[in-house]
């Protein structure tokens, strides 16, 4: 655990070279190990180092861990007190969500409210869940942060937090994460519901994926609602049917509702069914979107295709691109004339440009003639730190096919 040893006599020190000051100094947050030129002091995977040039003078604070990025930085002051300083970042990130209307609004009660680098706090993750509050750490430094973060969440929020889950055990390196077990950190809840734009959906927070559901479509799947009505939409990779009770509630004819998980499947009939969608107008699929595209009438007139990330990695990322050709090239081929198709990417290494030519690429395939009427992004509880471009990864696009 933290054992307070933000001090400005700090022992553990990592000297960045000359030619590579430049990135810290202008606020980017990550070292990369190529730019280390000594290390002092015992620093070990998790620990709260300072960063300074070689001439001598400070230029961050962060958590190192060997890798190629080997501190996260997540301080461009010296920081002098533990507590508070976690208190004043989590009270800075709450601010900003109720700058956005979505902090104390019963009609969304499940925002993000730290978005890692987003947020200046790189490696953590935090989603709030009605009142409870669920961290995914995706660092080591961050996990040992635990109780000052817990510690921070409670005295921003005060009685309207019952409950953190600490659900990181998939996020965390796997040498560290074998003595990681997720869990409530402070209080206890259940799985429940949440609302998001006045639509109820549940939420199991312990055993779905990520931490509990996919926050970052919130205003995409708004979007979908505007022009659902009457449609016959198909919304593929549907994890627990975002896409779908919004285009039911919005008057859709009908609504198919693909999932290759079939626990993902059951939550889906479970909030159609929350959201008092009118009987025989939603039908679930426990398939692969491929294989159900292929069956499929070509007579949708909505369509939303919302893969999880095809490429983690710059190396996977040809294969990445084929693959969104693919199956974008066979999702136009299935809407009707006069159709819309919602398409998405959410893996970072595919940037906006190479996902619209790859969008451009399976058109062409088509022969069909494509007007683009929306771009999409994440939405602004996923906020991009400016100084950090790579927190850019959610695009999407809406297109109208003839
Ligand atoms: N649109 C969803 C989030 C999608 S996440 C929402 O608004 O909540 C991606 C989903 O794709 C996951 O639920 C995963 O189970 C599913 N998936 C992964 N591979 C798939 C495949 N080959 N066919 C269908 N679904 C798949």
């Amino acid at each position: 655990m933290f054992d307070g040893y933000y001090t400005k006599d700090m022992q553990k020190r990592i000297i960045i070279k000359n030619k590579k000051a430049a990135a810290a100094q202008r606020f980017h947050p990550w070292v990369f190990s190529g730019a280390v030129k000594a290390i002092e002091g015992p620093v070990e995977d998790g620990d709260v180092v300072e960063v300074y040039q070689e001439d001598g003078s400070y230029l961050a604070t962060g958590h190192y861990q060997d890798g190629s990025i080997c501190v996260r930085l997540f301080s461009f002051l010296p920081v002098q007190a533990e507590q508070a300083f976690w208190n004043q970042k989590i009270g800075g990130a709450l601010a900003c969500r109720k700058a956005l209307g979505l902090a104390g609004n019963p009609h969304t009660d499940c925002y993000r409210l730290v978005h890692g680098e987003g947020d200046g706090l790189p490696g953590l993750i935090i989603d709030i869940y009605g009142s409870t509050a669920v961290v995914q750490c995706h660092s080591i430094g961050m996990h040992r942060m635990l109780g000052p973060i817990a510690g921070a969440l409670r005295e921003n929020y005060g009685d309207a937090l019952v409950a953190v889950y600490d659900k990181s055990s998939e996020t965390l390196p796997a040498t560290y994460a074998s003595g990681v077990k997720n869990g409530y950190v402070f209080g206890e809840s259940a799985p429940q519901t949440v609302q998001e734009h006045g639509h109820t959906f549940w939420v199991d927070w312990e055993s779905g994926q990520k931490t509990g559901f996919f926050l970052d479509q919130r205003e995409n799947r708004w979007l979908t609602g505007q022009y659902a009505r009457d449609k016959k939409v198909l919304n593929a990779f549907c994890y627990t049917g975002g896409f779908s009770v919004y285009a039911l509630k919005a008057g859709a004819r009908q609504v198919d509702s693909v999932d290759v998980s079939r626990t993902a499947m059951a939550v889906t009939d479970r909030n159609v069914e929350l959201n008092g969608a009118a009987p025989g107008t939603h039908q679930s699929f426990a398939e692969d979107t491929m294989a159900f595209l292929k069956a499929a009438d070509a007579d949708y007139d909505l369509m939303v295709i919302d893969p999880p990330a095809f490429a983690k990695s710059i190396k996977k990322r040809h294969n990445a691109v084929q693959g969104y050709k693919r199956l974008n090239a066979l999702a136009l081929s299935k809407l009707r004339a006069g159709g819309l198709l919602f398409t998405f990417s959410c893996s970072q290494v595919v940037g906006r440009q190479l996902f619209y030519d790859t969008i451009v690429a399976a058109a062409l395939e088509t022969r069909r003639q494509v007007r683009v009427l929306h771009h999409l992004s994440q939405p602004p509880d996923h906020p991009v730190n400016i100084y950090h471009p790579e927190g850019e990864y959610l695009k999407g696009l809406v297109l109208y096919v003839e």
